[in-house]
């Protein structure tokens, strides 16, 4: 009988996660010629990008929306090798003074929420300010000298940011460090996509699907339910963690924050919940967003999914890991363990949680195909 811990071929990477980053790398080391092995903790591939088809056939998102947009070539054909895609232009609104407008905020929501006069104003100074289809963060725009554009700044970032930003994060907007806030800038053009890249779309099949594509290589081995710990008598080269860093180090300097989201999915009798995939709720109601799943895919059928979602603390042992929190003293907790992690041999930290960092999927997959130029294989 084979003893799965027992390989006395010594594997050039154990990888601790299945999550995207995990998974492309597992890939690309074994199209260098490496023996992977890549343990999960969960019964599932895919970290939160996992996915799964509903009884009524709607591809659910469990962990909330994903959509996949970049700009880099490299990282489309690539991942384009492992699935067809559904072309789709994520569209996102948010109700403002019972008006729906489109988010990020661009002159359509002007026009919706001001009067013709006054929306001509922002519209025009918008662009003599910052040229036309440009991308303006709010906390750069409430900068402003102007007196109008620092009305119509005081206007956004009450009714679009400070609400949501405090929900999601616990942080008001000027605490959040890095780039969180200028995800959703402000538009100077009537563009209504909650993305720009060049490349936007949702695997055809799925993420799931798409990751075990990926991972089906015959130098990858995949175990589920496994925990880091249960591995004590596996040789390898090199250790590649996308788990908690701090948790790596049994919490040694303190725990890291970080941001949890509760979901309420519910499946109602009817054919449309709301008119677009997401809807931003950026006042004091206690959820963010309701994701309505069918939108991903057009479907047309009779029955829907949504999900409301809600912010938490994280609390270990009682809820998952979503968003590092983004603030200074934070990033400077995550330095101190990657000195110490630094000392270790032969050991990587990826990904959200070993990194530290608010990754998009396409920035988790640029770092690991840098990681990969820099590791001799
Ligand atoms: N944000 C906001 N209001 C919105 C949308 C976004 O205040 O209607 C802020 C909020 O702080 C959020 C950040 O912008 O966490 C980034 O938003 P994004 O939609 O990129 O968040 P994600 O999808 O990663 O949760």
């Amino acid at each position: 009988m084979e003893d799965r811990n027992n390989n006395n071929n010594e594997i050039y990477a154990l990888i601790i996660g299945a999550g995207i980053s995990g998974i492309v790398l597992a890939r690309l080391l074994a199209e260098k010629n490496q023996k992977v092995l890549i343990i999960e903790k969960r019964n599932n591939i895919g970290g939160n990008c996992y996915d799964y088809i509903d009884k009524n056939g709607i591809n659910i998102h469990k962990y909330g929306p994903h959509i996949f947009r970049t700009d880099n070539g490299k990282i489309w054909q690539f991942l384009s090798r492992f699935t067809a895609w559904h072309e789709y232009k994520h569209k996102v609104r948010a109700i403002i003074e019972g008006k729906e407008i489109p988010i990020p905020v661009n002159f359509t929501s002007i026009d919706t929420l001001f009067d013709t006069t006054k929306a001509k104003v922002f519209k025009e100074k918008l662009i003599s300010k910052y040229g036309k289809n440009e991308k303006v963060p709010i906390l750069e725009l409430k900068k402003t000298d102007d007196k109008d554009l620092r009305e119509l700044a005081a206007f956004i970032y009450e009714k679009v940011f400070y609400h949501y930003t405090l929900k999601q994060w616990d942080l008001k907007p000027e605490e959040l460090a890095g780039d969180a806030l200028a995800r959703v800038p402000v538009y100077t053009s009537y563009y209504d996509g909650y993305f720009t890249e060049k490349y936007q779309a949702i695997p055809q099949n799925g993420y799931t699907k798409m990751f075990e594509n990926i991972l089906n290589h015959p130098n990858i081995k995949v175990q589920l339910n496994t925990d880091f710990k249960d591995l004590k008598n596996t040789k390898y080269k090199y250790l590649f963690y996308s788990g908690p860093i701090d948790e790596y180090f049994n919490y040694r300097l303190g725990a890291l924050p970080y941001r949890s989201l509760n979901f309420e999915f519910k499946t109602l009798p009817q054919k449309q919940f709301q008119s677009v995939a997401v809807v931003n709720y950026t006042s004091k109601e206690p959820f963010t967003r309701i994701t309505e799943f069918k939108h991903f895919f057009n479907q047309k059928i009779g029955q829907t999914t949504v999900a409301y979602e809600y912010p938490a603390a994280f609390e270990l042992n009682k809820n998952e890991r979503y968003y590092p929190i983004p603030k200074q003293e934070n990033e400077q907790l995550y330095k101190k363990y990657l000195q110490l992690a630094e000392k270790e041999k032969n050991i990587y930290f990826i990904g959200r949680l070993g990194e530290y960092k608010y990754y998009s999927m396409q920035s988790a997959i640029a770092a690991i195909f840098e990681l990969v130029k820099k590791i001799a294989t």
